[in-house]
């Protein structure tokens, strides 16, 4: 994943100073998951839920489509359900779908 600008970069890489796991933290907004491709921004409710967000506030990109869909489908059609067996490798980071950069 490349983020659309260097803001959006800043916000991914923005780490809390202060200890807080990233879910916790104030300064840390902006949250990515790399294996459904999803973009959002974090709600600190001491849980790790997020509201996804489909343009970047700051340079008005269209984000990536969620991939949480065929997320689930690839490994069904794996014979994998991810709430009972262990997720592969793969499929716990972005290398089972292509990569694509930004649209401005
Ligand atoms: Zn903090
Ligand atoms: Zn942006």
């Amino acid at each position: 994943m490349k983020p659309c600008c260097d803001r959006m970069k800043e916000e991914l890489e923005r780490t809390c100073a202060h200890g807080h796991a990233p879910s916790e933290c104030p300064d840390v907004l902006i949250a990515y998951v790399a294996k459904v491709d999803e973009f959002g921004i974090r709600v600190h409710d001491g849980a790790s839920s997020m509201v996804r967000i489909s343009f970047c506030r700051w340079c008005g990109a269209r984000l990536p489509e969620s991939k949480r869909e065929r997320w689930f489908e690839e490994l069904e059609s794996r014979g994998i359900d991810p709430h009972e067996h262990e997720v592969p490798t793969k499929f716990r980071s972005d290398a089972w779908y292509p990569q694509t950069q930004p649209k401005n």
